[in-house]
């Protein structure tokens, strides 16, 4: 602050009974070191008010003459930090029940009576003096507090719009990486069915389909981070069998632990038959994730999943013979592309991904999760999630199983909308395989228009495609068919893109399901069957 406002802080402004008595009064002061301003208004000493004073010295004459109402506002319009003193000097006698009222009425004020008692006088306007002096400290003080508030604020815009674009350029190349990599799954799963193979064909093609995988399943890793960083992941609550769901992660690990002469089991007996509300999907992701770590860490003996109730919640954990980890390390794993030393990317492969998303993943789900483990004694894994027990919904709900059902012939015909060859030729394989028949439009306006002969039992629809993307076809598609009084067509979008939003927007726009780049034959299989057995959705003879 510099010394000219300063000093405009620190005056008293003065409005004196007579001239005589303001210069009496100044001279006073100024011989205590107070600096003063005489006013020759109550609407002069208002103005001089709101451009900063430390004290207020009023006749009580000037302030019951007219312009009360002026100063009361000035003085109800302070900031919260402010609370000016207002010294009146009250004439000789007493002062009446009215004069008091009507005073009080404008705001908090001093009386000093005439003639004043000097000392008494200058230490009054001393005191408030200072207290005017701790009030700016006040003021200045919350300038700085909102200064660093805003200054922090900006800070987290600018770190989030970083996070975001760091994000949607995740997202956009695993967009660019699914796109071709349906290509490659998609094409190795239709020449594993192709006869005859040669032995070594087939170990080719395995060998594709298993790197393609590995490579599909890094980049979901890859994407869950970013998710997970950009709090981009969405957690559902819905009633699941926990041992079930350990079951089917364990007989998903079978080959490979037996592979290794592993044994491999679960113990549910605590939870057996009972449901809990929790999200399946990622919790399904996490044990997973912990089960293949422990059974690609050790050589001989056994994997065990175990899970119980404790108090509000449940406790999973997988335990395993293996090759451990250093005391030292521990900590250390749970943190992104961390491995607990160099040779086991050598040795065992992977990314050190996996741990970093099963803590992200458990923590936003209210969880936790911790490691035991000395090196050469195994490895316990426990995470803990408050995940209530329920009553379990009538009739077990379960999970469409991954069978490809046999070629059936002339189950109708297609419309598959998609302007990337090699996917035209995997989805139009894959749907072949399953005994419809195809016809291929190469963007969205060539597929509305082809839609409109009627040829079509449902429509597989690419979102992303030249001249009129796939949402814009749909809509265009559902106001026809309302226009027109027209059965809906069922309709599954089809998108490389992985991120949440995009199954949103592919239902917004009309679509009746969606599946992402790169999909198995069982899993389009099973989207197609759905809507076409659905009620209201179009039955076909077998
Ligand atoms: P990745 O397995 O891809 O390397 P993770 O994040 O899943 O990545 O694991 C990080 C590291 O933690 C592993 O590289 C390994 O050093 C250690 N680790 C994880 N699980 C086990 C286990 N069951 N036994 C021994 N070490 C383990």
């Amino acid at each position: 602050m510099t010394d000219a406002a300063e000093t405009y802080e620190r005056r008293v402004l003065i409005l004196p009974p007579t001239r005589k008595d303001g210069d009496m009064t100044v001279r006073l002061l100024r011989s205590n070191g107070i600096v003063c301003e005489i006013c020759d208004s109550l609407p002069q000493v208002c103005r001089e008010l709101e451009a900063g004073a430390g004290a207020v010295l009023l006749s009580q004459e000037h302030v019951l003459s007219g312009g009360g109402a002026n100063l009361r506002d000035v003085l109800r319009r302070q900031p919260q930090w402010s609370d000016v003193a207002v010294i009146l000097l009250t004439p000789p006698g007493p002062d009446t029940a009215t004069t008091i009222d009507r005073l009080a009425e404008i705001g908090h004020m001093t009386l000093i009576k005439r003639p004043v008692q000097l000392a008494n006088f200058v230490t009054t306007i001393r005191s408030a003096l200072r207290d005017r002096e701790r009030q700016y400290g006040i003021r200045d003080y919350l300038a700085e507090r909102n200064r660093q508030a805003e200054a922090l604020k900006e800070a987290v815009e600018r770190a989030n719009a970083g996070n975001q674009a760091k994000s949607e350029f995740l997202a956009n190349v695993s967009h660019e990486i699914r796109t071709p990599m349906n290509a490659i799954i998609g094409l190795s799963h239709i020449l594993a069915r192709s006869s005859p193979l040669s032995a070594n064909q087939k170990k080719y093609i395995d060998t594709l389909q298993t790197s393609g995988e590995s490579l599909l399943m890094l980049i979901n890793d890859l994407l869950d981070v970013a998710k997970i960083e950009a709090g981009g992941i969405e957690i559902e609550t819905i009633p699941f069998q926990l041992d079930r769901l350990l079951t089917e992660v364990a007989s998903m690990l079978s080959v490979k632990a037996s592979e290794k002469t592993l044994v491999l089991s679960v113990d549910a007996v605590d939870v057996a038959g009972r449901w809990f509300a929790g999200d399946p999907t990622r919790l399904r992701q996490i044990v997973t994730n912990l089960a293949s770590n422990a059974v690609k860490f050790t050589q001989a003996g056994s994997v065990l999943i175990r899970a119980r109730r404790d108090g509000d919640g449940i406790v999973v954990a997988v335990k395993d013979t293996g090759v451990g980890i250093d005391a030292g390390k521990i900590n250390r794993i749970f943190q992104k592309f961390t491995q607990a030393d160099s040779t086991i990317t050598r040795q065992y492969g992977g990314t050190g991904l996996g741990l970093a998303i099963c803590k992200g993943l458990t923590e936003l789900m209210g969880g936790a999760i911790v490691a035991e483990s000395r090196a050469g004694e195994g490895a316990t894994f426990t995470v803990t999630l408050p995940w209530v027990e329920v009553p379990g919904p009538d009739g077990k709900a379960g999970s469409v199983p991954e069978s490809v059902i046999e070629p059936r012939a002339h189950l109708g015909c297609l419309l598959l909308a998609e302007d990337h060859a090699p996917n035209v030729l995997v989805a139009r394989t894959f749907a072949e395989m399953f005994g419809y028949t195809v016809d291929v439009a190469e963007d969205g306006r060539q597929a509305v228009g082809m839609w409109r002969t009627g040829r079509y039992v449902l429509i597989l629809m690419d979102v992303q495609m030249p001249t009129m993307d796939g949402l814009q076809a749909t809509r265009a598609i559902r106001d026809y068919e309302r226009g027109h009084g027209l059965k809906r067509i069922p309709i599954i979008g089809m998108t490389a893109h992985a991120l949440d939003g995009a199954r949103d927007r592919c239902i917004e726009a009309g679509m009746d399901d969606y599946i992402s780049k790169p999909f198995s034959p069982g899993d389009l299989q099973a989207k197609i069957t759905r809507l076409l057995n659905a009620p209201g959705g179009i039955s076909v003879d077998a």
